[in-house]
């Protein structure tokens, strides 16, 4: 099934988006069935359990950290995280650096907005984000390639269009303030299982697809 999902999802991703398999809750099983599909990049909202599925499945896929990253986990990922799409303070960056600095690496990080209209998820607004990027010129070893946002959960797919544009709105302003002269600051990762095909139309350049690939998850959207 995975298989045959995952060639389904492909089929409707133009080139020059990228589709992070997000396989969260999965078993290696899953992710190694994805991988002999051909995908090699996955995406973990759990620093252990990234850990645990890069120790066993094949060296070539890039990881992407896509949920809340307590300060306490990040080493256990900066040795072989690929992109860590969910910077939401400062404080986080700073151990990012820290623990990017002890494995001789630079990671590309985004900076995670805070796009819709629910309480719970994480993100910055864009005054924090400026503040971040204020400081960032004394962390070498990190390295911000674009951003990140979650629409609300909602039937309601115009608001959720317009939360992507809103988050398009903010990577163009970062682009023209900050990163004019920077060619890695290039990312906007957005779009679900759900919504992914809006927010391409909207500017997507990585879309981050889990249940429409790897099936539902066991257990409720509030605890990801
Ligand atoms: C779980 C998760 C996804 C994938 O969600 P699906 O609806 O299963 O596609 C994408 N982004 C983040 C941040 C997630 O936590």
């Amino acid at each position: 099934m995975i298989k045959e999902n995952l060639k389904k999802v492909k089929s409707t991703i133009p080139e020059g988006v990228r589709l992070i398999a997000v396989s969260k809750t999965k078993p290696v099983e899953d992710l190694q069935e994805a991988y002999d599909a051909g995908q090699r990049v996955f995406g973990e909202n759990k620093a252990l359990e990234m850990r645990d599925k890069h120790a066993v499945l094949p060296k070539d896929i890039e990881w992407h950290f896509i949920g809340h990253l307590q300060t306490n986990k990040v080493k256990y990922i900066a040795p072989f995280v690929s992109q860590i799409h969910s910077i939401d303070s400062m404080e986080v960056l700073k151990v990012v650096e820290k623990e990017a600095a002890k494995n001789n690496r630079v990671i590309d990080c985004l900076l995670q907005f805070h796009i819709a209209t629910e309480e719970t998820k994480f993100g910055l607004d864009m005054q924090e984000a400026e503040e971040i990027l204020a400081c960032v010129g004394t962390l070498p070893h990190v390295r911000i390639v674009g951003v990140m946002g979650m629409a609300t959960n909602t039937d309601n797919m115009a608001q959720v269009r317009a939360e992507f544009h809103t988050l398009k709105g903010i990577y163009n302003t970062l682009k023209d303030k900050y990163f004019a002269d920077k060619p890695e600051f290039k990312e906007v990762s957005m779009g679900m299982s759900g919504d992914y095909p809006i927010a391409i139309e909207e500017g997507s350049t990585e879309v981050r697809v889990g249940s429409a690939i790897f099936g539902e998850r066991n257990y409720a959207k509030v605890n990801d």
